[in-house]
């Protein structure tokens, strides 16, 4: 089958690999018609996610259709049309009762490897390195998902797939990280990247209460993206500083949630942006956390910090002085997709959100290296690549 392997830094090539097989009897082979290239993905292709492998198969966001199921599997038959979460859940251990499915603690098969990196292992993912298990991507003709009972959800009504295709990560991540904020009626929510995942953050921090929502990135068509969203929106470029812009468009006091939606690869300007630069790139520290300091400095006194960024391990310059005394909490996670599938289908049937709104590109499967490249340079104004079978 073909597949999109990773094949060093910024190298991914659509290749003829063998296809999954059924290795329990819980698994299901899907056959996949739509995949996203993520964000997450970029951190890969750029180098800062390890342990990559020469071959690897990328890709954690895909539906499709199931063509074979294990022995022990009840809930799908064959000719069943999922979308599958990117986190890999068994459902049975104490983090899936909790709830907390990005936490499983039996789908990681490389879990020592997790616990000497983090100190405790996420669950597995797929087409996310070795450290959540190396299990393999779905930007590919087929992948096996594992405890197909569990994640998969089942999509038996007239909706496209680019319609729910995002319910594997980036829209229940975009809802998690507005709900991770707490929001009361009144609230003014900031919102650090205007990716496809910002923006879903800013819509779900509208479907959730907030009252203004401002957002943050240099991209003036992503601006625009987010002012179609409702938010009002501050270009980092032009302004002296983000955190001063932000406090003086609250009155003073700062937004009372922050999210942020950018991660470890975090632009900016001056002399903050060569130190985190040149300190990751001796290994001094893994992280550039540009987005996560402003959004510190920025928010209100007793105030909430959700980073749904991905991070990767150690970061430099960490305002620990101004979280402790200003009472602000930091809350984050991968996102606990399973938790939201359901609910968050339902707003779409609703007509509540329009996830179809991110995708700017569409190409086949086989066009997936000039889809990372264009979604990696922000070219020909891209905000989100879907790839079709
Ligand atoms: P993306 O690359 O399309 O968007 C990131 C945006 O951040 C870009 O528009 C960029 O210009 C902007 N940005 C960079 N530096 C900034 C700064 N200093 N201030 C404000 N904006 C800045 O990626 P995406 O697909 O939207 O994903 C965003 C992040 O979310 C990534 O780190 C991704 O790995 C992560 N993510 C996390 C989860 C999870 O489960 N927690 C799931 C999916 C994606
Ligand atoms: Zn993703
Ligand atoms: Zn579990």
């Amino acid at each position: 089958m073909k597949a999109t392997c990773w094949m060093g830094k910024q190298n991914v090539e659509v290749r003829e690999v063998p296809e999954p097989q059924i290795l329990n009897q819980s698994d299901a082979i899907v056959r996949i018609t739509s995949t996203a290239i993520c964000g997450s993905d970029l951190h890969l292709y750029n180098g800062f996610v390890q342990p990559m492998m020469k071959g690897d198969v990328l890709g954690h966001e895909f539906m499709g259709e199931v063509v074979e199921v294990g022995r022990r599997v009840h809930k799908l038959k064959v000719g069943d049309r999922v979308v599958v979460p990117f986190t890999i859940a068994c459902g049975n251990c104490w983090q899936c009762r909790h709830d907390n499915w990005s936490l499983c603690e039996n789908s990681n098969p490389n879990g020592a490897l997790a616990e000497k990196a983090l100190g405790h292992a996420g669950s597995g993912a797929f087409g996310y390195s070795h450290l959540t298990g190396g299990f393999a991507g779905g930007q590919a003709e087929f992948v096996r998902v594992p405890f197909a009972d569990v994640g998969p959800l089942k999509i038996e009504n007239e909706l496209s797939d680019e319609q729910v295709l995002f319910l594997s990560d980036i829209l229940p991540t975009g809802y998690m990280g507005a709900e991770m904020c707490d929001i009361r009626p009144g609230d003014t929510v900031a919102v650090w990247g205007c990716g496809p995942v910002g923006l879903f953050a800013i819509m779900s921090a509208y479907l959730l209460g907030a009252e203004r929502v401002i957002a943050i990135d240099r991209f003036e068509y992503r601006l625009a993206m987010a002012r179609k969203c409702r938010a009002e929106t501050v270009n980092y470029e032009t302004v002296d500083s983000v955190s001063e812009t932000l406090i003086e468009m609250t009155g003073g006091r700062g937004p009372d949630a922050c999210i942020e939606a950018v991660g470890l690869e975090a632009h900016g300007h001056g002399l903050e942006y060569l130190y985190d630069r040149s300190k990751q790139a001796v290994g001094l520290e893994t992280d550039r956390p540009i987005a996560l300091r402003e959004a510190i400095t920025a928010c209100r006194n007793g105030g909430t910090i959700s980073v749904i960024g991905v991070y990767g391990g150690l970061v430099d310059k960490f305002p620990l002085g101004t979280i402790m005394n200003r009472s602000l909490t930091i809350r984050s996670g991968q996102c606990h997709v399973h938790r939201y599938m359901r609910p968050l289908l339902e707003r779409i049937q609703n007509g509540e959100i329009d996830p179809t709104m991110v995708i700017t590109h569409r190409m086949p499967l086989s066009d997936a290296a000039k889809g990372y490249e264009i979604f990696l340079n922000k070219t020909d104004n891209c905000e989100k690549v879907v790839l079709h079978a």
